[in-house]
């Protein structure tokens, strides 16, 4: 018996769609269901969701996206646009999906998902691209490169006041010297 109180819901690329079909698939036959019992968890137990505009499709359209395109049988519209890497809905910029896994008493997920875990994308909960960390925020992370900045801070710090303390002056900054003209000097 499977217990799943709360079920995970890793995200995917689109573009990992296609390979995530045959990798449920292989993870059930691995837990002993029969072809039904695997066919009736796919589109019953199965779901994954676009973050962006909430369109769901069923495992059993993963098993059509990972099957190549049938000439003779044109595809659904929405398989269509996720085998050219958009979301399923028209004109939805989004291309993460959310692994919706409904508890089933013939299927252990917890067991299952490590094996998902290859077409997984380390993926933003959104469409932006994840946020940058500039480089000083990651020298500064590190507590040994923390102190080396901080040393070298002070070191400046000294340098600046023992140039002005040696009667230096603002570099960059010239005061240029005014010349009078003594009227006596003039011949
Ligand atoms: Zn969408």
């Amino acid at each position: 018996m499977a217990e799943l109180n709360s079920p995970p819901s890793p995200q995917f690329h689109v573009n990992a769609l296609p390979t995530l079909g045959p990798a449920l698939t292989q993870t059930l036959v691995d837990q002993g269901l029969a072809a039904a019992d695997q066919q009736e968890v796919l589109a019953q137990k199965v779901a994954l969701e676009c973050l962006h505009c909430g369109i769901t499709i069923t495992g059993a359209d993963l098993q059509i996206l990972a099957s190549p395109p049938d000439p003779a049988t044109p595809d659904d519209p929405r398989i269509a646009r996720l085998r050219q890497g958009y979301c399923a809905r028209k004109a939805c910029p989004s291309y993460y999906y959310r692994l919706l896994l409904e508890p089933d008493p013939k299927v252990d997920w917890n067991r299952a998902l490590p094996h998902l875990g290859v077409a997984s994308v380390p993926a933003p909960s959104t469409t932006s691209p994840p946020p940058r960390t500039s480089f000083l925020a990651t020298l500064l992370h590190d507590p040994r490169h923390r102190r080396v900045l901080y040393g070298l801070a002070i070191l400046i710090l000294l340098l600046v006041v023992r140039h002005f303390a040696t009667g230096g002056r603002i570099p960059f900054v010239h005061s240029s010297p005014t010349y009078t003209v003594d009227p006596a000097s003039v011949p």
